[in-house]
């Protein structure tokens, strides 16, 4: 592949200050380098000029791909318990041939809005090679869902030869503390943690979340004995909170990362901090299901490593993440947080925040020997470009670059 110069009137290298009239040097699939386009030596190199602002392809913290199609469930009104239960009930109907069909849609959804990074809960296997297939970075979390603990052998022997198959980055995803027998529970970290995978759980998503956790009573309590998933947590709970069951069943630390974090107070954040253990927020999911509003600016005060997710399109209205990122904004400064460099620390948690999740050193940020994964957004280049990103970037990602090829483009409208 040869070597391509993409220049913008501003480009965002998030680590580093923006640089107006910038460019960005991609030798095949790596960034050669960074800086004002009057400085690199691009002699030779085909030259594309972008409008607008250009930063590292956006990073999705949490999703679910193979939910793309599902669509019709982010509108349905239903409340978590209800939702999850027909979520389950649809399932059934759906074979290999739509996982793939539908994950595919989420893979193009993604890249026609900026994002060149995902943490993908797999729920069925036959998606992987639609991951690996699709040149996008980042990490198929394999899920492990509905076991009690006496099914937990026969599931891990799948899982295992699940993971030592894939072909591209694995994971594991121990779905939730309301969905897994406690054998099924450690047994998936354990069996991750053996192969040197990440983990990425659910994780006090719902307040119904915390009252089965702590006591095994309420909707959740209700909906896995009507599907006679007899867990232990249903004799009289954990006594815990969700993220201290979390932390003893060895759940949490630096090669794992949580969705939702909403229900955590002082005590819990601060013990996602002291593991190292990144909360990926989904703010518009939890508003679509009624679970509440993560208590973003405390994150953010606390200096708690964030990023951001659009979690499914069962529960979300896009996967456009600068929709996302513009919808976390909102809720931080409702909850009194500083607007000024709110922006740009949002932006960051879409890029290197998902990256540090995802424990990649090399994507969410714009470096020389990074991979050459870019998103450009034609929006106004006067005054602050987070600013002008967060406010104006939804639905005007104009180019993805993914390993150095451009995956994506579009005439702005
Ligand atoms: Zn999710």
């Amino acid at each position: 592949m040869s070597r391509t110069l993409h220049c913008a009137p501003v480009v965002v290298p998030v680590e580093g200050e923006p640089v107006r009239d910038g460019a960005v040097l991609a030798d095949g699939d790596r960034i050669v380098a960074v800086g004002p386009r009057s400085e690199i030596d691009a002699n030779g190199a085909r030259v594309r000029d972008w409008p607008g602002v250009l930063l590292p392809g956006l990073v999705n913290a949490h999703t679910h791909l193979q939910y793309t199609d599902f669509a019709d469930l982010a509108t349905s009104g239903l409340p978590f318990a209800l939702w999850i239960r027909t979520l389950t009930e649809r399932r059934r109907a759906f074979g290999d041939a739509q996982w793939r069909e539908s994950a595919r849609r989420g893979v193009h959804e993604a890249l026609r809005t900026g994002t060149t990074c995902v943490a993908d809960v797999v729920t069925d296997a036959a998606v992987l090679p639609v991951l690996a297939r699709s040149g996008l970075a980042g990490t198929a979390y394999v899920e492990v869902v509905g076991v009690v603990s006496a099914r937990w052998p026969e599931v891990r022997a799948r899982l295992a030869a699940t993971l030592d198959a894939a072909s591209s980055s694995v994971g594991v995803s121990p779905h939730a503390l309301y969905s897994l027998g406690t054998d099924a529970a450690r047994g998936a970290v354990a069996l991750a943690r053996e192969r040197g995978l990440r983990l990425h759980p659910h994780l006090a998503e719902t307040r119904d979340e915390g009252e089965y956790v702590t006591s095994g009573t309420g909707p959740f309590a209700d909906f896995t004995r009507s599907i006679d998933m007899m867990f232990e947590l249903l004799d009289g709970g954990s006594g815990r909170h969700p993220v201290d069951e979390a932390d003893a069943l060895g759940w949490l630390g630096p090669d794992a990362h949580v969705a939702h974090g909403v229900h955590v107070d002082a005590a819990g954040r601060a013990t996602l901090r002291e593991r190292g253990t990144a909360v990926a927020l989904c703010v518009r999911s939890n508003a679509v299901l009624g679970a509440g509003d993560a208590p973003v600016a405390a994150y953010l005060a606390e200096g708690s490593p964030v990023a951001i997710g659009t979690d499914s399109r069962a529960s979300s209205p896009s996967l456009d993440m600068i929709e996302e990122v513009r919808a976390v904004r909102e809720l931080t400064v409702s909850q009194g947080f500083p607007p000024n460099g709110l922006s740009r620390r949002l932006v960051e948690a879409a890029t290197i925040g998902g990256a540090y999740a995802l424990g990649l050193a090399d994507a969410g940020r714009l470096a020389p020997g990074g991979r050459a994964d870019l998103a450009v957004f034609d929006v106004p280049t006067e005054g602050d470009p987070y600013d002008a990103l967060v406010a104006h970037g939804a639905g005007r990602c104009v180019a993805t670059v993914l390993g150095g090829r451009i995956v994506h483009r579009r005439v702005a409208s």
